[in-house]
């Protein structure tokens, strides 16, 4: 089949009705574009399990804050509707700011305590933003199963509370985080490292295997595991430690001994772009 490209939200149902009544089952992977290795690994995966794959592109404005990125995001369309097409993609939506908010638009979703802690304390209202988007892309598409990335593991967390309290009729996936070889998680925002900042960029991972090692053989003193991490970015120039969050994969609270299923989550400034990386651990 070859891959449609639409705009507007009547022409998406309308291509979503027809794949259904042929039996198909629907996949959704929202992105902002900029597709890379990371976001092709989603698309794969709705590809080998659903039958009719939907990637949204949308660079949501609503999940920027006014002093961050979103006039520089980038938006280099052509490349990844090739590479929408190189993974079996069957329709990419790729609305407008004004097809998603109408000047009309009044609603928000809010998932409470989860949206403040970590990314949402340094960015406020992001979280809104994306909560938003999610549902609204939902009810476009109506996915039988829609794929994340592990990259973003609050954003995971927070979407699959929104699913649950909400009653969304959809299965959430979520996929590991694809890598580059030396370890640096695949980001758009990658691109606005230049090469002495792109070798900075790699303290987030390696941090993140220090502290699985050092758990592995025992370690289970966030204070201290949390001093490694400053001493690890404090030692690279350029780089500014933002957040190392030790928490319950659950609740995002911190914890002062690991104890369960731990997420390692860290935020990392590399000049003036902010990167995010993290590990779950079984203790
Ligand atoms: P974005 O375009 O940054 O909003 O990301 C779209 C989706 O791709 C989100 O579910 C992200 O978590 C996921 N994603 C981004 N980077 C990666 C990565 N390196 N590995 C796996 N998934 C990723």
């Amino acid at each position: 089949m070859p891959l449609a490209i639409v705009t507007t939200i009547p022409e998406t149902r309308a291509a979503i009705r027809a794949a259904r009544s042929q039996g198909l089952s629907i996949g959704l992977v929202p992105t902002m574009g900029a597709l890379h290795a990371g976001h092709r690994a989603l698309i794969h995966q709705a590809r080998e399990e659903t039958g009719y794959v939907v990637v949204s592109i949308f660079v949501n404005p609503t999940q920027f804050g006014p002093r961050e990125d979103l006039a520089r995001y980038p938006r280099p369309f052509e490349k990844d509707i090739e590479a929408c097409s190189q993974e079996g993609t069957d329709l990419v939506f790729h609305p407008s700011p004004q097809v998603v908010y109408p000047p009309s638009f009044r609603t928000w979703v809010e998932v409470h305590d989860l949206q403040d802690r970590w990314e949402g304390a340094t960015r406020p209202g992001h979280f809104r933003g994306v909560a938003t988007v999610v549902l609204k892309l939902f009810n476009i598409v109506q996915p039988d199963i829609a794929y994340f990335g592990q990259k973003d593991a609050q954003q995971v967390r927070i979407l699959q509370q929104m699913v649950r309290d909400l009653d969304v009729p959809l299965i959430l996936k979520v996929c590991p985080t694809v890598r580059e070889a030396d370890g640096l998680a695949l980001s758009s925002r990658n691109q606005y490292l230049d090469p002495e900042q792109r070798q900075a960029a790699t303290v987030l991972f390696r941090s993140l295997e220090e502290i699985q090692a050092r758990v592995g053989g025992g370690e289970k003193d966030v204070p201290s595991l949390h001093r490694l991490v400053e001493d690890r970015v404090n030692a690279t120039p350029g780089a500014r430690l933002d957040y190392a969050a030790f928490v319950h994969s659950d609740t995002l609270l911190p914890m002062e001994r690991l104890e369960g299923t731990v997420l390692v989550a860290l935020a990392v400034y590399v000049g003036t772009t902010r990167l995010i990386d993290n590990i779950l651990l079984t203790t």
